[in-house]
């Protein structure tokens, strides 16, 4: 399976991406663990990551795409995998679509957590991470409605687009994504 998942920063994607894994078993493809990853390392992508990352704004497509590219080259890749904060923009999108062209591997489903800004806002103030005070929250959120908020039509428009509604339990959730996941297993 080679989903992609879409959602804003908050919506609960992290847990709903542990649980797919968990039951699904694809290769969990997290640009943003592996930004921080890079980061804590102090590589020279992590230092120029950081300027991005600590201000709530998108790091430069150039390299995310190389990080990507690379990543899709693995071994464990080859089952499957699941997008997790990629893409993030358009022209994140359109790289992706030219790899798995070349490759011959189309995507299967473009999955979107949905959740309204207000619930966000609430859930995030109560997270405690270094980009979760509320100026970079607040960037975070513009820079999902601005620039990755387009990718919903762009995959619509592909006939791959799913959209599950965010809100209620972790289980309730998780629910909605098996319902859906399960017709590409
Ligand atoms: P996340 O954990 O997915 O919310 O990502 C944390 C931060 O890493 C984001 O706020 C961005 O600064 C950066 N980041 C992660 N994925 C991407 C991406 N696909 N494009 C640009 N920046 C990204």
């Amino acid at each position: 399976m080679r989903i992609i998942f879409i959602g804003p920063p908050g919506a609960g994607k992290g847990t709903q991406a542990e649980k797919i894994i968990a039951k699904y078993k694809p290769a969990h493809l997290s640009t943003g663990d592996m930004l921080r990853a890079a980061r804590d390392a102090k590589t020279p992508i992590g230092l120029e990551a950081d300027k991005y990352m600590s201000g709530g704004q998108l790091v430069p497509d150039d390299v995310i795409i190389g990080i990507i590219s690379e990543r899709l080259q693995a071994p464990d890749c080859q089952v499957g995998y699941l997008l997790d904060g990629f893409p993030r923009t358009i022209a994140q999108a359109e790289a992706l679509d030219k790899m798995l062209a070349e490759k011959g591997t189309p995507l299967d489903v473009v999955l979107e957590l949905r959740v309204p800004d207000e619930e966000l806002f609430k859930r995030l103030a109560g997270r405690g991470r270094a980009d979760d005070k509320p100026e970079v929250i607040r960037e975070r959120l513009v820079a999902y409605n601005k620039q990755t908020s387009p990718l919903l039509d762009y995959y619509n428009k592909q006939g791959l687009l799913k959209t599950i509604d965010g809100l209620g339990s972790v289980d309730e959730i998780f629910v909605r994504v098996e319902k859906i996941l399960d017709q590409y297993n």
